[in-house]
Formats: structure tokens, sequence, C-alpha cells
């Protein structure tokens, strides 16, 4: 809402114009019976048009120029406060996505994507319903209220006194309800989520579903939680269906009591008829508003539903926060001292993991599957911090460091390889957005990519499909390599990225990360040992501690672990 006063105010000022030309009307119809009923001593009359016909004309004007200004107004106030609601939609949407862009990842490994979709997108849409209407109507109830007040105990205090005697009784009705609705509200938002959460896992894992012939079992699934669903907001709506009619209930008693007391003045003739038709003309219009107050009220307990799902978002604080220094350019030694890591409410997976890498080597990290080899370039990357012991960049704490500039000297090809839906070409300068196209046919070549993009029709402007799935597993891999190239960052770490290849491809992929990794730290987790046997050094995993470290030739004569898994792969047991 910042900057955002001026429009509120001038929305504010239009719906209460609006108001005001809105209740002129029923002067207008007094001013009619004054003529009718007292001809030439009407008070138009004594403002100097004596003539009936004249009067009539007046009348006519006035009532033309009346509705002019409201319908003028009317445009205004509808026109502001919709484009603050779709600002204020817009700030928020964005507030939320880069409050939860910054969080960390063990908080999203707890989240479904489809549930943070449905606040970021869905609940923030829900204000719009709100913010449209609901803050101009409770302006103009509040207007009219003020406005019929002071013409009534003008009139007539004692016809007022009744005429308001709903009020208190609508405003204690209304904070009752508002106690009422709030959970049930709020349930419908997060039933309205699980759906949500369900179909955008459904609709990912589509080739899973049809593979297992799971449809019928996916559609009773959904179908139950859409029906959970749809029970939560029958809940809602039993209540909120009540709260208008009840209000009406209320509101006809202080109406008919006007109608009757002041009846009964205007028959004593202490009251003027046209003083009576405007009594009964403005109670209506006091009262009226006040039944579309539930709507009101209903539409900003949906509202608030929604921004307390928003709130309880916006409140989540990142558990990994940004290092003060920031560095310019780094050497790309790697040293972990004593690190101890476990996940939340897991045991203990990384323990006294000790291990210094010196700049511009290669270094591999091989074990068996679980054996925390991906934790460890989570615990660099400072995806996770460990419970004990530090990790080092350049003899620099990694905490030191803004979390940008440490990510940006890492170049990562992971083992859930992410590309999105765009062209190759967006994909790979995806890793540099200010790289040339040279750079870009050169990190294709590099990664040996760049013979098959050159073989699609559309070349380098392939669209690839979300996720990359109009590419095989291999080009994929190939993509995110050229990608990380790119970047050209001084530390490369590639997690299993010839886990999915054929032999062919392998070894291309060998090649260019014999070329890549010459100048900068390599970090190969591999799982095919006859990828790394070039590497400086391999540290051997097993169960979240080293087991040995040495080159491939020394360790397959020390016979231990790293021996068994080699003489697996080249079928020699
Ligand atoms: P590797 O890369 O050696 O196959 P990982 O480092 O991926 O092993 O995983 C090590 C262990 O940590 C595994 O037992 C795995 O189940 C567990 N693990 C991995 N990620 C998470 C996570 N986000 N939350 C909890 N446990 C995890």
């Amino acid at each position: 809402t910042k900057g955002m006063r001026p429009v509120i105010i001038r929305a504010s000022v239009y719906s209460f114009l609006n108001k005001i030309a809105d209740l002129a009307p029923p002067v207008l119809i007094g001013l009619a019976v004054d003529i009718v009923v007292e001809r030439q001593d009407s008070l138009l009359a004594s403002w100097g048009v004596v003539d009936e016909f004249n009067q009539l004309i007046v009348l006519a004007v006035l009532t033309v120029l009346v509705w002019g200004v409201e319908s003028v107004f009317e445009y205004l106030y509808q026109w502001e406060w919709k484009n603050v609601a779709q600002s204020i939609q817009h700030q928020m949407r964005i507030d939320a996505y880069s409050h939860v862009q910054n969080l960390d990842m063990g908080w999203f490994s707890d989240r479904q994507s489809g549930k943070l979709i449905s606040i970021i997108n869905d609940d923030v849409n829900q204000l719009e319903r709100f913010l449209n209407v609901g803050a101009n109507q409770l302006l103009q109830v509040g207007t009219t209220a003020l406005c019929v007040s002071i013409a009534f105990f003008y009139i007539s205090p004692g016809v007022a006194a009744l005429a308001m005697l709903p009020i208190p009784v609508i405003l204690w009705g209304s904070f009752l309800f508002q106690k009422k609705i709030a959970p049930r509200y709020l349930k419908v938002r997060e039933e309205a989520a699980i759906v949500n959460a369900q179909l955008s896992n459904n609709l990912s894992g589509m080739e899973t579903i049809k593979s297992f012939t799971a449809e019928q079992r996916e559609i009773s699934r959904l179908s139950n939680l859409s029906q959970s669903y749809l029970l939560a907001n029958r809940s809602a709506i039993r209540l909120s269906s009540s709260f208008s009619p009840l209000i009406r209930m209320v509101i006809v008693v202080g109406f008919t009591a006007t109608l009757i007391y002041g009846g009964q003045l205007t028959l004593e003739g202490t009251m003027s008829v046209a003083t009576y038709s405007v009594l009964v003309f403005l109670t209506q219009r006091l009262l009226w508003p006040l039944t579309r107050l539930g709507e009101t009220f209903d539409l900003y307990q949906r509202a608030m539903a929604s921004t307390t799902r928003i709130l309880d978002l916006l409140e989540v604080q990142p558990l990994i926060t940004d290092g003060p220094s920031s560095i310019s350019s780094i050497e790309g030694s790697i040293r972990f001292d004593n690190v101890g890591f476990g996940y939340l409410g897991r045991e203990q997976i990384i323990t006294n993991f000790s291990f210094n890498i010196e700049a511009g080597k290669t270094v591999a990290i091989v074990g068996p599957t679980g054996s925390g080899k991906s934790t460890i370039v989570r615990l660099l990357l400072r995806f996770y911090d460990p419970q004990r012991g530090d990790i080092f960049i350049d003899n620099v704490n990694i905490t030191e460091f803004s979390l940008h500039d440490l990510r940006q000297k890492i170049g990562l090809v992971s083992q859930s390889i992410y590309l999105f839906d765009g062209s190759i070409a967006d994909n790979i300068m995806y890793g540099n957005p200010h790289a040339s196209s040279e750079d870009m046919l050169e990190a294709s070549k590099l990664a040996e990519i760049h013979d098959f993009i050159c073989s699609l029709p559309d070349g380098y402007e392939t669209i690839i499909g979300e996720r990359g799935q109009k590419l095989s597993g291999g080009q994929r891999q190939r993509i995110s390599i050229a990608r990380a190239i790119i970047k050209d960052p001084p530390i490369l770490i590639l997690d299993e990225a010839t886990s999915a290849v054929d032999n062919e491809t392998e070894a291309a992929i060998q090649r260019s990360l014999a070329k890549v990794s010459k100048d900068r730290t390599t970090i190969l987790i591999a799982h095919r040992l006859s990828t790394i046997r070039d590497a400086h050094s391999i540290i051997v995993m097993d169960k979240g501690e080293i087991t040995a470290v040495g080159r491939h030739d020394a360790l397959v004569s020390q016979g231990q672990l790293y021996a068994r898994l080699w003489a697996v792969q080249t079928g020699e047991s």
C-alpha cells in the first residue's frame, strides 16, 4: 500500500460525493410533495419560484443534475477502487513470491508447491473481491448513517431515535457473526489449497499415473478432496446465508417503528406530509444499505481468511541468511572442517566430515547411494547449514559471504535438472543472462550438444516444453552442463551428471569435463567410477563418513569399498 494513500483518499472522496448525491432524491421527493400539497406556499415558492409549473421545472432540473453528479462519481469511485484493488493485489503477489523465494530449501522440502501456489495466487486474488466493493460500501454506509442521522435529528429527534434502534443490534450481530464465520472460511481456504496441491502433483506425474493405469484411483482421490472442499464451503455458506436475512428482520423493526410513529405525528398535524415522506424514504435509505452490510462483512471475512494465510506465509523467517561480506573474485579452494549435519527430525547423516580441496583441482566423491554425497553439495551451497563444524572457501567461512556472491561462484549441475519451458537458448543463457551468443555457442560445443541443437528444425530457438520434457535425459543433462559452463564459475559441481546417459554420451561429457574443469575447482559426484579415474583425488564416503581418500589406482589396490565398487562396475567380481 506504499504510495497509494493519494489514490485511496481520492477514491474515498468520490465514494462520499456519490453517496451524498444518492441521498438527495428523497429530499427531491419531499420537495415534489411539498409543491403539490402547498402549491404557492411551498418551499420553492419562498425561494422566489412562485408559479407551480415553474416549480416543477426547477425540480426536474435539480433531479437531472443530482443524478448526473451521482453517475459521474459512481464511475470515478468504481474506477479508483478497482484500481486500488488491482494494485494492492499486484503488490501482495510480488511481496509474497519474493518472500517465499528467500526461504530456505529445508522449508520448501516440507511444503507442497500446490499449496504455496494457492496462497500466492488464489488467496491474493480473494482480496480483490473485497477490495473491489467492500471499502466503498463501508464508506458509503458510514456516509449515509452520518447524513441521515443529522437530517433526522434536525427534522424529528423522536423518530430518529426509533430509526437508529436496529443499529447497535446489527453491530453486535456482525461481531458475533465474524467470530463464528472466520474459522469456517479459513477451513475453506485450506481445503482449496489441498485440492490445488493434489492437482499440481497429478498433472506433473501424468506419465506415472497412466503407466500404472491409476486414472480411476486418482479421480476418486481428487473427488474425495474436492468433496471435503465442498463440505467446508457448505458449512460456511450455511452461516453466511443467514446473516443478511437476519439483519433485514432487525431493520424492519426500525422501519415500521418510524412508519407508525411518524405517521401518528403527521396525523396529529405536528409533522407535515412532505417531511413525513422524506422521513420514510430516508429511513429506507439508511436501513437498506445496512442489509448489504451483511454481504460486505461476509466478503470481508473471506478476505480476512486469505489475508491470515498470506500473513502467516510472510511471517516465516528464513533460517539461512546472508553473511556480511561481498566478494568479487575467489581462487576456489574448499575446506570442510569437522562438519556434522542431519536433516531436521532425522538422525545425523554427516559426521566429522573434514577434507581439503586445493583451488583448481578436481575431486570426486563416491559412495553408495544415500551415503550423503549430495548433502555435502547442499551444505557447500548453503541450502542447509551444518549443525557442527565449518566450511571455508579461500579460507573464509562461507557464512561470511552474502548468499548471492557465494552461489554466484558455484556452478551446479544437479541430479534433478530443471529446465523451464522456453527455447534452448533461453535455458542455456539462464546461466548468465549477460553472455553473448558466441559464449552460448562455445558453451554448447564444450558440452557437446551444439550439433544436436543444430539438427533441430528451430535450432537454438526450439521450445523444449515444461521441465524440458521434449528432450531426452542425456540431452537435458548436456544442456544443463552448457548452462553451468556459460556461468563460468570458479567452482563447478557435477552431481551424478552422467548417471542417466549412455556410454557414448558419457564419453562426450567426459571430454567436455576434461576441458571445463581445467581452470576451476571441480567436484564430481559420480556413480560410474570410470568417469572419475582422472580426478586429482577421490573421496570415498560411506554412511556420512569418509572411509578413504586417494587416487584411483591407489584406492583400487587398497582393496576396500572402492575396490569392491570398481570390481562390480568393471564386471570383475
Ligand atoms: P547420496 O547423494 O549419497 O545418494 P543424499 O545426500 O542425497 O545421498 O542423502 C543422504 C540421506 O539423507 C539419505 O538417507 C536421504 O534419505 C536423506 N535426505 C536427503 N534429502 C533429505 C531431506 N530434504 N530431508 C530429509 N532427509 C533427506
